[in-house]
């Protein structure tokens, strides 16, 4: 037996439906970075759509290309990383909404063959890319010459914040919502305009504007030191189970370690659900680790380690050694199985 991670499609489109109705009239792009935060890419975009979920945020061209194979020509999916002229081809080729945040791939995606949709980026604070409020005007207006060219289309302005402070990101949206009218000066008309992720898209309604793309709380994954699930209305959707491998005896051997994706800085600091309720973890190895016994406790033995019915969640865990859910739930290994429940 080896550990694996159980993923219940019907908790994530219970989610889905509380983020639908929480962010409503925004539309939710469901954002599947990373595999899909390590829930699988395919299954997790397939259910979204039987759930109704229509834009997709998907990080690179790979991944939005891959995102379109698997859901066909009317889910909308949106790129943001996109490094060269040779991506931005092929995020038009493969009809993508890509995100511009510099001149250099605004004039790739015009030079592409087929009218590109863009949405700018302006850089609101966090600097990791997107265009500067002083270069902004020079921008927007090139993009419109463009426009006009036939060479892309601009359906939107975007930009990402921090969510770490309500005044920064309150100044952020002042700068956002500036570009979004020099934009519309410009003689564009960007009918999407977003800014939200998880955190700002459930707290603050004025955050929302026409899309919101939301990752962590979809996969239920609350964010560290901020509300719980019950109060955001949304549940973990995966659970880590392991199998006893060794009874030692007062000592317990289970067939996941950190090759998996445990850390084992969590030693010592979590408790796993067995037959018997909590028991703590000792000793987390490479591939086994080492948890207090049980006195029923049998070779084979269902033990679930973090997730949905284990008594602590990945934000639990990533608490206690200063750390964010996401970041756990981005460690499982790609080799451990993912077994599907539901839909
Ligand atoms: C990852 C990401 C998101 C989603 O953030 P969550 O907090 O997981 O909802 C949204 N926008 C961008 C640009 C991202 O990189």
């Amino acid at each position: 037996m080896t550990a694996e991670l159980r993923i219940d499609l019907d908790a994530f489109a219970d989610n889905l439906a509380a983020i639908r109705n929480r962010v409503a009239p925004a539309a939710h792009m469901l954002v599947v970075k990373d595999d899909a935060y390590g829930h699988g890419l395919e299954a997790i975009v397939t259910r979204a759509w039987a759930e109704d979920v229509r834009w997709f945020g998907a990080f690179d061209v790979r991944t939005g290309s891959a995102v379109r194979a698997f859901l066909g020509a009317e889910a909308r999916i949106f790129v943001w990383i996109v490094a060269t002229a040779e991506e931005a081809r092929a995020a038009v080729d493969a009809d993508l909404d890509i995100g511009v945040g510099d001149a250099a791939l605004l004039e790739d995606v015009a030079a592409a063959s087929g009218r590109g949709r863009v949405h700018l980026k302006i850089d609101t604070g966090l600097h990791r890319n997107g265009v500067r409020p002083e270069e902004w005007p020079g921008f927007v207006a090139r993009a419109a010459e463009l426009e006009r060219d036939g060479a892309l289309e601009v359906v939107g302005v975007w930009s990402h914040i921090a969510e770490a402070s309500d005044a920064e990101d309150d100044a952020a949206r002042t700068l956002f919502d500036a570009a979004v009218r020099q934009a519309q000066d410009a003689g564009l008309r960007p009918v999407l305009r977003h800014l939200a992720a998880s955190a700002a898209g459930f707290a603050r309604p004025e955050f929302r504007y026409d899309l919101v793309r939301i990752g962590a709380f979809a996969y239920g994954i609350r964010p560290a030191g901020g509300p719980g699930e019950a109060e955001l209305g949304i549940r973990p959707v995966s659970t880590l189970a392991a199998h006893v491998a060794r009874v030692d005896g007062e000592d317990v051997t289970i067939d996941v370690g950190g090759l998996d994706g445990l850390p084992s800085t969590l030693a010592g600091r979590l408790e796993v659900g067995t037959i018997q309720g909590s028991r703590a973890v000792r000793v987390i190895g490479l591939s086994e680790s080492t948890v207090a016994g049980w006195s029923t406790a049998q070779v084979g033995d269902e033990v679930l380690v973090l997730g949905a019915g284990a008594p602590a969640s990945v934000t639990d865990a990533a608490e206690r050694i200063g750390t964010i859910g996401e970041e756990i739930a981005l460690r499982f290994s790609p080799g451990m199985p993912r077994v599907y429940r539901g839909g």
